[in-house]
């Protein structure tokens, strides 16, 4: 199982992190020991001062592709939710001015967070999904599907000219403005719709 994540999918989000808006998708991987287990406490890691939260449309692939063109790339998802793409900031800011790879900044233990499944509804997806995030019960993040730079079924047949998708693999497809720091005391909430899909608190 291999966790796909997408970066800079959002124009606004792109902007703040003074990033220019990719032509081609953004993509970088998390080994399977970054999922966070659904009853397992998040930890603050001991590594960086600035913890980040990425609130994200998280797919998950229910056959296995590759070469997957556009057209019949949902055939290749049966579940979404959201989750969070915890990101060590002062890590990767650090790894990015040397021009050096992401993970230690956005791959370790626990740093992908999923929400409980959802039945995958196509037609949402392309029209209309809204998602959310709540710090301690503000809302500091609020994201649409139909704003995303790659839609989902672009992003499926992208990832599968260079990587096979197989049952069981997530995509995490970017995170819209509003990405910032949290703190160990902080709760945050996702959103699908309106509808709570996870609750974490900062331990
Ligand atoms: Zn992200």
């Amino acid at each position: 199982m291999k966790i796909f994540c997408i970066g800079r999918n959002y124009a606004e989000h792109a902007k703040e992190l003074g990033n220019d808006v990719p032509t081609d998708p953004v993509i970088f991987m998390k080994p399977k020991n970054a999922l966070l287990g659904s009853k397992a406490p998040f930890y603050y890691p001991a590594f960086s001062n600035e913890l980040n939260y990425e609130a994200e449309i998280v797919l998950s692939v229910s056959k296995n592709g590759k070469y997957i063109s556009k057209k019949h790339a949902y055939k290749y998802i049966d579940l979404m939710t959201v989750g969070i793409d915890f990101t060590a900031r002062d890590v990767q800011k650090e790894l990015k001015a040397k021009g050096l790879p992401w993970e230690k900044a956005k791959a370790w233990d626990n740093s992908a967070l999923i929400g409980k499944w959802q039945p995958f509804d196509e037609i949402k997806l392309r029209s209309n999904v809204n998602f959310s995030l709540e710090k301690n019960d503000e809302m500091v993040q609020d994201g649409n599907s139909s704003d995303m730079i790659f839609p989902c079924d672009e992003l499926i047949a992208h990832i599968s000219e260079y990587f096979s998708l197989n049952i069981g693999d997530l995509i995490f497809t970017g995170t819209p403005a509003g990405a910032g720091e949290c703190s160990v005391g902080d709760i945050l909430k996702g959103y699908l719709d309106n509808e709570k899909m996870f609750e974490v608190e900062i331990k």
